[in-house]
């Protein structure tokens, strides 16, 4: 039985296939199959396999179908949204998906059309993934004048476009609502939720934002069912995942892996374990915005409960490794630099905030802190949290800081004692 559904088609030399080879190797299957189901138990199928968001929150994707009003007159447009605008840090899998097996994309994005009723669809995509878009528009344009996308073949009354929109590079064009903004070619700020994305987005017409890889698991799983989905978990999770790993490692990189997969497998036998004369200090699950945890929890399960239990996320499960001879304050600075960038500006929490906590961040890792410059980062990065601002980029930034100030608090007090970094 196939156990590698994302990555089957992605061989050893950096090709995509066509879609002939697509097509030879089960391509467009999953989606015939999808077309004879009502799209009700399209729905249902993929709530009860327990697919979950694969951009970093883990929303039940059935369920968020779900949302979508059923009365098609009452709302007759609708559209899909494919988030490819892959930014996170230390995140890297929906390139390799679009860059290597674009049709398996493509096909994803057919089933979801057809579930929400949806005859437009548009992959927003990273500006700087040249090769991933060079690699969709062809992939596009072998659909269009293979003419599969057409009624005949669909059953709709419209042809399905899938268009692919640049985006003009910024962090916060990945929040969905703000990536709907971006689309409709205003300011890339985010809305307040709700009204969510399913009930009013898109030109305010109901509308699903899935993220790439999410989409990428449609094809198999309409293929070979809802059980075969859940099993391919190891634990409360179904099916696999991209998971990754950089940072000081033998091997970084990324390797297709049942969801449950131990943080320990990942990086000591995937990743390689540590380079030479290295230990493991900690570890960020899934992206920069997630928490910091420690050594204790090598044998965790990669799945999102796990994770969560033990105060982080797992985020885009792609692990960032600290070793005990990088310095944390400076990675999380360096992180922070990011995020105060890439702020949209829209919330002061976030805009006026993330440059004030570099700020104090600088200060402390160059040497020239205080004692009570801790007390104020968690004060600041407190007032960013989950609430106080329109979308999760503060919050998740604070994510790092706020951790990294529990686990490596003596190392932020040797910088501000010793008057220096102590690994330079
Ligand atoms: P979220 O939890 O607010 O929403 C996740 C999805 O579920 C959204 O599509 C939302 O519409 C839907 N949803 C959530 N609650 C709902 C409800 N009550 N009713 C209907 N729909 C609902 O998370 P978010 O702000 O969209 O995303 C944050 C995540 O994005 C973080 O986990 C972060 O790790 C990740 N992220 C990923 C990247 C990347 O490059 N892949 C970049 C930045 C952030």
């Amino acid at each position: 039985m196939l156990t590698n559904p994302l990555t089957k088609n992605i061989g050893a030399e950096d090709a995509a296939p066509d879609l002939e080879a697509y097509r030879n190797n089960d391509g467009y299957r999953g989606w015939l199959r999808a077309l004879k189901m009502p799209p009700e138990d399209l729905i249902d199928l993929v709530q009860k396999a327990g697919l979950r968001g694969r951009g970093g929150a883990g929303f039940n994707t059935g369920l968020k179908w779900s949302f979508v009003p059923k009365d098609r007159q009452a709302h007759p447009i609708r559209y899909l949204v494919c988030n490819a605008d892959e930014m996170e840090p230390g995140t890297f899998k929906d390139r390799l998906l679009m860059e290597r097996d674009p049709h398996l994309l493509l096909e994803g994005m057919a089933i979801a059309a057809h579930a929400i009723g949806a005859t437009s669809a548009y992959i927003f995509i990273r500006g700087e993934y040249h090769l991933a878009t060079q690699r969709l528009e062809t992939a596009i344009a072998e659909l269009n004048d293979a003419g599969l996308l057409a009624p005949e073949t669909t059953g709709a009354d419209q042809t399905l476009r899938i268009y692919l929109h640049r985006s003009s590079g910024n962090y916060i064009c990945g929040e969905e609502t703000a990536l709907l903004n971006a689309l409709e070619g205003k300011r890339a700020i985010p809305r307040a939720k709700p009204p969510y994305p399913q009930v009013s987005g898109l030109w305010g017409r109901p509308t699903v934002v899935n993220n790439v890889e999410t989409l990428c698991n449609l094809p198999h799983l309409l293929l070979h069912g809802a059980d075969w989905y859940r099993k391919l978990g190891h634990g409360e999770d179904a099916g696999t995942k991209l998971f990754g790993a950089s940072g000081k490692v033998n091997n970084p990189g990324l390797w297709e892996l049942p969801m449950g997969t131990t943080v320990r497998e990942i990086i000591e036998q995937h990743a390689g374990g540590l380079k030479a004369g290295l230990t493991l200090r900690g570890f960020l699950p899934g992206g920069g915005s997630t928490d910091f945890l420690g050594p204790e929890h090598l044998d965790l399960p990669m799945d999102y409960d796990a994770i969560g239990k033990a105060g982080s996320r797992l985020g885009t499960g792609t692990i960032t490794v600290l070793d005990e001879a990088t310095c944390p304050v400076g990675l999380v600075l360096n992180l922070t630099r990011f995020f105060a960038r890439e702020s949209c500006g829209w919330c002061t929490p976030c805009r006026d905030g993330l440059p004030w906590v570099v700020e104090i961040l600088q200060r402390i890792e160059s040497g020239a802190g205080e004692i009570d410059d801790l007390e104020l980062l968690r004060q600041h990065t407190s007032r960013m949290g989950p609430g106080n601002t329109f979308c999760a980029l503060a919050p998740g930034a604070a994510e790092p800081i706020q951790s990294a100030l529990k686990l490596f608090e003596q190392d932020f007090i040797d910088h501000i004692r010793g008057g220096s970094c102590p690994f330079h």
